[in-house]
């Protein structure tokens, strides 16, 4: 298997390919450079996304949750290569270094891995008709013969909940909800395995947000998708996701079975953010933990455990160690000294 030639890490060990996982993520690092000066040097780096690890099996869904800016969204793109060369790291996709693929090899590999964006009219071009929209890329890779064609998008479209006099109509004729359907019906007209779905009902009304999160539900069973959810709502996350990632400031902090995190949250961060889950018993007494503070900046994260500036527990130890991971129970990791032994 090839290594990266940009690891920056001397701990990195290089994955070895688990054909049950579709996504193999290993320490992955996104850095962004700051430049300042006269002459335009790089003076610093912000690390939005600090080495972040996690296996995705076939047909399952991940939700990866965390504050805004903790690093969801460059983890998505990144591990889809739309967020230029990566820091370091690997990502492997059906085992393949998605970053040692060539130009050509990537055009094909794009189709398999799809992404599915928070505001579904800003991600249409408001100058196509929608079936040019959803058809554009399938005409492009010749995914199905020219006579097939018409059928084959009436036929995505409707497993979509769109008609097919929808297709000679603009985006800006449809509401949010049916925007959002359109987007989810171009990513699946190229038949993917594997989509990111990066905040994909943020931007809807309530009532419509069920029936988005319904479909995406209906289509991954259907079409055997895989799904990395990105979200800072916990309960769709809850309601969709298999296993649950947990970011903070550029690194997962708790990973494991939905059910598990939810029972059972072991990081104070995950913690915190659970808390503010709203339960809906009006008797029911709940003790919110309020996170003091805004997450740190991540050109200049905290020494130690990067939450400690943040953190009820903290204690001195976690000002300058790094904790490392543990399997607190079967498949469930966390990232804390509180569970060191
Ligand atoms: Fe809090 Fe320390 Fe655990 Fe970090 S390592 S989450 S500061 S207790």
């Amino acid at each position: 298997m090839a290594v990266n030639k940009n690891i920056i890490d001397d701990t990195f060990e290089p994955l070895t390919y688990d054909p049950q996982y579709i996504l193999m993520v290993n320490q992955l690092k996104k850095y962004f450079p700051i430049k300042g000066g006269m002459v335009s040097r790089v003076v610093g780096q912000v690390k939005a996304v600090d080495g972040v690890t996690f296996n995705l099996k076939r047909g399952t869904t991940m939700g990866l949750v965390g504050e805004s800016g903790c690093g969801k969204t460059t983890t998505g793109r990144t591990i889809l290569r739309l967020a230029g060369e990566k820091t370091g790291g690997q990502v492997l996709f059906n085992g393949k270094e998605v970053y040692d693929l060539t130009n050509k090899e990537m055009r094909t590999m794009r189709t398999k891995m799809q992404i599915i964006f928070q505001d579904p009219f800003s991600s249409l071009s408001p100058r196509l008709p929608v079936g040019e929209i959803i058809g554009e890329a399938v005409r492009e890779h010749n995914l199905v013969p020219k006579e097939e064609f018409n059928d084959y998008i009436d036929q995505i479209m409707d497993n979509c909940g769109l008609q097919p006099y929808h297709k000679a109509r603009y985006p800006h004729e449809f509401s949010g909800g049916q925007r959002q359907r359109i987007c989810i019906a171009r990513a699946l007209a190229l038949n993917p395995e594997f989509v990111v779905c990066d905040e994909p009902v943020s931007a809807l009304d309530v009532s419509i947000q069920a029936q988005i999160i319904n479909l995406l539900k209906d289509l991954q069973e259907q079409y055997k998708l895989t799904y990395l959810f990105i979200s800072h709502d916990l309960s769709v996350v809850e309601h969709i996701s298999d296993t649950v990632g947990v970011m903070y400031l550029g690194n997962l902090v708790e990973y494991g079975e939905t059910g598990d995190i939810f029972k059972n949250p072991l990081h104070p961060y995950t913690q915190a953010l659970f808390s503010a889950i709203p339960i809906p018993d009006p008797k029911a007494k709940k003790n919110r933990i309020v996170l003091e503070g805004s997450i740190p900046s991540p050109a200049n994260p905290p020494s130690g455990c990067k939450f400690h500036t943040r953190c009820a527990h903290c204690t001195e130890r976690c000002k300058t160690e790094v904790p490392v991971q543990r399997e607190i129970e079967p498949g469930h990791y966390v990232v804390c000294h509180l569970y060191d032994k």
